[in-house]
């Protein structure tokens, strides 16, 4: 084998193995070098995404909402179920099958584009020569044109918490449980701490989020927010709000936490604790001393608008540089290199980059919230529609939330979307291809929807924003 490529990229996970495959078909010889092992030691592409994030949990929430739909809206539609068990394991294996049925068809990919797949560790070293450990231990030094860091990230740990996988997890051990814990405590209301909650709620667990915030998610839109915290308190995640951890011990089988709020000291005890409080760029050994690659202070791998590092011909990408950490920024900036390295046009949007939360009700937007537009001092309207108002929503006992379209008074131009409800993470994509568009109101209010389904609602806030809606009140 060649140890001179094109390209080649370190991490493959939805930021490096898009390049790879995107340089591939430019093309160019590419190998793609990835360390990740899963806990029974094997080897695998996919990075976070595929092995402990993304796709797990969302196998997790499909199981569990379905229980949980089986055991509260069933008989409202008239189906009638003796009683109602779950068996975690089986859960869980149906999550290992899926999770490897996607690492699996990274391989076919790369060996359809024709990477080169390396497993092991990968180290820049000065003019772009890049030491490849394997598994093995045994080394290579290979050389690239171009070298792509797609390194990702890792979970934040908390000092006053520190992880023990055992009673205090992360995201990978909270999606790893074999029994329901009793009492589940979470550290942070965020993205996951407000899935994996949603998870272990639904099969019985009493679940306590500590938020350090006084604002229940202060990235979403503060209407979205409001009905979302709502929907969750009913389903009986208790979200405590200015929580901040001073201490957490084991004690036994028992985890001790320990935190003050505006009512002062507080202690709480669970049998397990997930620390959910972000997640910080994952760049250990990556480098050697001369790159010239730069790393900021928060520990990212400083990139210009095109994700080129400060050395030449080095790019980075995904979470380990700026921006959100989601998979699809990660995919599209991994692309978008692999063409300007083959000095094709790319570009990434990053004003137009969707966000979803799989809660139930689901959580999504793209775009500024009311509040951003709000402080821009742009003039602006603003367009609701609730979902309690239609037909198909309905239909699907599932009419909660809403959609709401932030758009500008002068050119009507669309400045943001904020779905809370069914299907959210599916209904946002046509605001992002609108954004896209650069669209106005007045492209979606004149663009016909298919009838009856919940995209209409998206049409009927577009049309609100003019106080034109049909199908409901126009407030
Ligand atoms: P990663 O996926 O972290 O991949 C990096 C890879 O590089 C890893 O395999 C790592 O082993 C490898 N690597 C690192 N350094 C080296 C080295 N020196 N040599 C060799 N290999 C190396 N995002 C979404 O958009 N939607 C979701 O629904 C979603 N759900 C999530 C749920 C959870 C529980 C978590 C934890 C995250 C979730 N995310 C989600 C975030 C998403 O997983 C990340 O944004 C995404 O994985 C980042 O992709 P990446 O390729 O940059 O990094
Ligand atoms: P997050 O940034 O979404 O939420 C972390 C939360 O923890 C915040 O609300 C923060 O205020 C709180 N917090 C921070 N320090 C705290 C402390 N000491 N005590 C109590 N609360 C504290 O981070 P996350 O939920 O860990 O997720 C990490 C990343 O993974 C996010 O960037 C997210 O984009 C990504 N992710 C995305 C999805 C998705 O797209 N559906 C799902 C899961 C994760």
């Amino acid at each position: 084998m060649s140890d001179n490529f094109d390209v080649i990229v370190i991490g493959g996970g939805p930021a490096g193995y898009p390049a790879a495959v995107r340089a591939a078909q430019n093309k160019l010889s590419v190998a793609c070098i990835d360390e990740w092992k899963n806990a029974d030691g094997s080897p695998v592409f996919g990075g976070t995404c595929l092995n402990a994030g993304c796709i797990p949990s969302k196998a997790l929430l499909e199981s569990t909402e379905l229980l949980h739909r089986a055991q509260h809206e069933f008989a409202t539609h008239g189906i009638q179920l003796g009683s109602i068990a779950f068996d975690v394991a089986a859960m869980q294996k149906r999550k290992a099958t899926i999770v490897k049925q996607s690492t699996v068809g990274i391989l076919a990919l790369f060996k359809g584009a024709g990477v080169t797949p390396l497993q092991g560790h990968g180290k820049l070293l000065p003019g772009r020569q890049v030491e490849f450990t394997a598994h093995d231990g045994t080394r290579r030094v290979l050389q690239a044109r171009h070298v792509v860091l797609a390194s990702g990230s890792q979970p934040m740990e908390l000092r006053s918490a520190p992880f023990d996988c055992r009673r205090i997890v992360d995201s990978w051990g909270a999606l790893d449980f074999d029994a329901v814990p009793k009492r589940l405590g979470v550290i942070g209301a965020g993205v996951i701490g407000l899935e994996l909650g949603s998870v272990w709620r639904r099969l019985g667990a009493e679940v306590v989020v500590l938020e350090a915030l006084e604002q229940f998610l202060a990235m979403a839109d503060g209407q979205v927010a409001k009905e979302a915290q709502r929907h969750f308190k009913k389903q009986g995640l208790d979200i405590r709000l200015g929580a901040k951890v001073t201490g957490a011990r084991v004690e036994g089988e028992e985890v001790v936490v320990t935190y003050t709020d505006a009512k002062g000291e507080q202690t709480v005890t669970f049998d397990k604790l997930v620390v959910a409080i972000g997640r910080r760029p994952h760049t250990k050994d990556l480098l050697a001393d001369g790159t010239g690659v730069v790393i900021d202070g928060r520990g990212f791998i400083e990139v210009d608008e095109h994700c080129h590092t400060a050395a030449e011909n080095v790019w980075a990408v995904g979470d380990c540089v700026r921006g959100p950490m989601l998979a699809h920024k990660g995919k599209e900036e991994g692309v978008a290199v692999a063409d300007l390295i083959a000095g094709l046009y790319a570009e990434v949007n990053y004003k137009v980059i969707p966000s979803v939360i799989y809660t139930a009700p689901e959580i999504a937007w793209v775009g500024q919230t009311e509040e951003q537009v709000k402080a821009s001092g742009r003039a602006y309207k603003v367009g609701n529609f609730p979902f309690a108002a239609s037909g198909r929503a309905r239909a699907m006992e599932a009419a909660a939330g809403f959609c709401k379209v932030v758009a500008a008074v002068d050119d009507d131009e669309i400045l943001g979307v904020h779905i809370v409800g069914p299907m959210a993470g599916e209904l946002i994509a046509e605001a992002v291809l609108a954004m896209e568009y650069s669209a106005s109101t007045e492209d979606l209010q004149r663009t016909i929807h298919a009838h009856p389904t919940l995209s209409e609602a998206l049409h009927e806030a577009a049309l609100n924003a003019d106080k034109r809606a049909v199908d409901c009140l126009n407030r």
